[in-house]
């Protein structure tokens, strides 16, 4: 794979690295046991009733909030762990080279678009 177009894909994913770590500390802190393993907080509003119901509702919501972006966060680490070791841009699956496309569209993609339909 083209040296100079890896390079491009790893400054994408170190930005939405750094975006998504953003996103998740703005809510949750990050577990200091592993890495990009983060833990939402609870919020405080106050003590009034309803001030806690919507300190309840906020932290369900923030914490499927903490699930989704830790999930695509785990991939985008694993991408950058790929481009460190070489592998960057090799199907996970049948090893064929994944489309540039498909790449560009979402540069932390471990399956080739054939694999890719079959999860
Ligand atoms: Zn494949």
């Amino acid at each position: 794979m083209d040296k100079e177009f890896i390079k491009k894909m790893e400054e994408e994913l170190l930005k939405q690295q750094a975006k998504l770590r953003g996103e998740l500390s703005s809510f949750a802190d990050e577990s200091v046991k592993k890495e990009d393993d983060y833990n939402t907080r609870f919020p405080n509003y106050g003590d009034k009733d309803e001030e806690n119901a919507t300190e309840v509702a906020d932290f369900q919501d923030n914490l499927s909030l903490e699930k989704n972006l830790e999930k695509t966060l785990g991939k985008v680490d694993i991408a950058l762990e790929r481009i460190k070791n070489g592998t960057y841009g090799k199907c996970d699956k049948c090893a064929n080279e994944i489309d540039v496309a498909r790449l560009e569209a979402f540069p932390a993609a471990v399956l080739c678009m054939e694999c890719n339909k079959f999860v």
